[in-house]
C-alpha cells in the first residue's frame, strides 16, 4: 500500500480497485505495529477514521464525487485547531483545549475527503528542535530510535517516516518542518510565507510561521500543497489574487540550464559536520550531471540570521502566548487568592521550561529602553537578509545548502544545552525571516546510515521550481534508508 503515490492510491480508491477501509486498515495496522516504540501521536482517531472510510466508500459506490485526497490518512500537528478534537500545543496549558472550529487547512484536506488519524507530537508551541520539550512524551526517530525525530515537528515527521501515515502537516516558524524532514529521512516543505493560511495554527511568530505537508516523496509533497494553498479571509497575512499553480504538472521536465547558487558561507560553517559537507558537494555534482549551472556565491548576511531570529521569534510568542492567562480556558491554578495571583500561577505551573524562556527574552527585547537595541535592530537586520535574498534570485533559480549541520542526535543529548540547540538552526532560522520557500529533502547517508538532508530554497512563490529540482534529485539519487522500527 505505502508503495503507492496518493495521486495513484486515490486513483485505486477512485476506481474501486481498492477501497478507503483497506488502506485504512492497513495504516491502523502499521501503527498497531510501531507506534509503541515511535511515539508520534498525542491523540490517535483510528475508530472514527475507520468509521469515515466505511462512508466515503459508501459514497463512491452510489457514484458520486470524492475529493481529491478521498480516503487518504493524515496526521496533524497538534498546533493546529481541530474542532470538537484536543488540541494541546503539546503544553500543560492545553492539556484539555477543545478547539470549536477548525484551521482553515484542516478545512481544505477535510474538503477534500482526506481522513485525520491522529494529531502528532511537537515541541511545547513549536518551540525546540528535537520534540524533546513535549509536556507529555518523547517521540523516536524511526530510522533509530536511540535518536530524536527533530523538531520541533517531530511527531508528524516520525508518523511519515515510520510508514503510519503516508502524509501529515507540519508548521515551521525557524525550520521545524525541514529539520525533523532532514533527521527522518522523508520530504518536508516550508512554503512562502502567506501562501498557505495560518488560521487555526496556534501562534508562535506569527510573522514567521508557515504550515506545510510532510510526505516520502517530493511528488506526493507537491500534491498536498495543491491543496492547501490560497487566499483566507481569516488570515489577512495570505496573498490575495494570487495565480494558483498546479505544483504537479511540470514537476518531471527536467532542469537544464537551471541556475543554482550555493552560498560559500552555508559550506564554510565552522560547525558543518564533515559527512553533511561531503553529502552536499556530492549532490552539487549530481546536479550538475542533471544539466544545472552550480556555482558558489557569497551570501554573508545568513551568517548572522540566529540572533535576530531568537529576538523576533521570542518577541512574537512573548506577544501571542500573552493570550493564555487561564481565564475563558487553558489551564487553571487551585493555589489563588486573587486574578493576578491566578493568572500569575495558572501560568507558571503550566508552561514548560523552554516556553518560559522565550516569553522571558521576548518581553525583554521589548521592553522600553531596550526595544531599540535589540528588536527594531533585529528587524533591520530582517530587511536586509530580505534584499539580499531578492537580489541573489535575480542570478538564480534556486540555492541550496544544509538543513542542519548535525546529524540526528541521541535522546537527551543536547536539550540540556539550549544555546547549542540554537546554533543548529543556522541553516533553516534566515529563510523564515526572508519569507521565502524551502524543501528540505534525503541528500545522502551517513557511516552509520542516517539520513542527511539537502535544502531546496526558492525565491517567493517559485515553489513548482523547488519541486522540480527536487523531484529530479530524487530520481537520480534513489537514497533509500534502513528503519529500525
Ligand atoms: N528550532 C526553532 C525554534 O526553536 C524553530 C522552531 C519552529 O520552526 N517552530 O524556534
Amino acid at each position: 500500500m505505502n508503495d503507492y503515490s496518493i495521486k495513484e492510491l486515490v486513483n485505486k480508491i477512485q476506481n474501486k480497485e481498492v477501497s478507503c477501509v483497506e488502506v485504512m486498515e492497513f495504516y491502523i495496522k502499521q501503527i498497531e505495529d510501531k507506534e509503541k516504540k515511535i511515539d508520534a501521536f498525542l491523540l490517535l482517531q483510528t475508530r472514527e477514521a475507520l468509521e469515515k472510510a466505511k462512508k466515503l466508500d459508501e459514497k463512491i459506490a452510489r457514484g458520486e464525487k470524492v475529493g481529491k485526497l478521498a480516503g487518504i490518512p493524515i496526521a496533524v500537528k497538534d498546533n493546529m485547531c481541530t474542532k470538537g478534537v484536543k488540541t494541546t500545543c503539546a503544553s500543560k496549558m492545553l492539556e484539555d483545549f477543545i478547539p470549536p472550529y477548525d484551521a482553515t487547512v484542516i478545512k481544505k484536506i477535510e474538503e477534500e475527503d482526506a481522513i485525520i488519524i491522529g494529531k502528532t507530537n511537537l515541541d511545547e508551541f513549536a518551540m525546540g528542535s528535537s520534540t524533546e520539550n513535549s509536556a507529555f512524551k518523547i517521540t523516536r526517530n524511526p530510522i533509530d530510535i536511540s535518536r530524536v525525530p527533530g523538531g520541533s515537528s517531530g511527531g508528524s515527521a516520525a508518523a511519515v517516516s515510520g510508514h503510519m501515515v503516508p502524509v501529515a502537516l507540519g508548521s515551521d516558524t525557524g525550520g521545524s518542518i525541514r529539520q525533523p524532514a532532514s533527521f527522518c529521512g522523508i520530504v518536508g516543505m516550508k512554503p512562502t510565507y502567506g501562501l498557505v493560511s495560518r488560521f487555526g495554527l496556534v501562534a508562535f511568530g506569527s510573522s514567521l510561521d508557515q504550515i506545510g505537508p510532510f510526505s516520502m516523496t517530493v511528488e506526493d509533497n507537491a500534491y498536498l500543497l495543491n491543496i492547501l494553498v490560497g487566499e483566507d479571509d481569516m488570515d489577512s497575512t495570505t496573498i490575495k489574487g494570487l495565480e494558483q499553480k498546479d505544483y504537479i504538472e511540470n514537476i518531471d521536465s527536467g532542469i537544464k540550464g537551471m541556475k543554482i547558487g550555493i552560498p560559500v558561507e552555508f559550506i564554510e560553517e565552522e560547525g558543518l559536520d564533515p559527512q553533511i559537507k561531503e553529502a552536499i558537494l556530492n549532490d552539487i555534482e549530481v546536479l550538475r550531471e542533471l544539466g544545472a549551472e552550480v556555482e558558489e556565491f557569497s551570501l554573508p548576511s545568513t551568517k548572522d540570521g540566529l540572533a535576530p531570529y531568537y529576538i523576533i521569534s521570542s518577541a512574537e510568542a512573548s506577544s501571542n502566548l500573552a493570550r493564555f492567562d487561564s481565564i475563558r480556558y487553558g489551564y487553571r491554578t487551585k493555589n489563588y487568592n486573587n486574578v493576578e495571583e491566578l493568572v500569575e500561577n495558572s501560568r507558571s505551573e503550566s508552561f514548560g521550561k523552554e516556553v518560559k524562556r522565550r516569553i522571558m527574552l521576548g518581553t525583554y527585547a521589548l521592553s522600553s529602553g531596550y526595544y531599540d537595541a535589540y528588536y527594531n535592530k533585529a528587524q533591520k537586520f530582517r530587511a536586509k537578509l530580505k534584499s539580499d535574498f531578492k537580489e541573489a534570485f535575480k542570478k538564480y533559480d534556486i540555492i541550496i545548502g544544509p538543513v542542519s549541520p548535525i546529524l540526528p542526535c541521541k535522546i537527551g543529548e543536547r536539550c540540556e544545552d539550549p544555546t547549542a540547540m540554537y546554533l543548529a538552526d543556522i541553516y533553516t532560522i534566515n529563510i523564515n525571516l526572508a519569507t521565502v520557500p524551502a524543501l528540505s529533502m534525503p541528500g545522502g547517508k551517513s557511516k552509520e546510515g542516517l539520513p542527511i538532508g539537502i535544502q531546496l530554497i526558492g525565491d517567493i512563490f517559485t515553489e513548482e521550481k523547488i519541486y522540480k529540482v527536487a523531484y529530479a534529485l530524487e530520481k537520480k539519487l534513489n537514497l533509500k534508508f534502513e528503519r529500525e522500527v
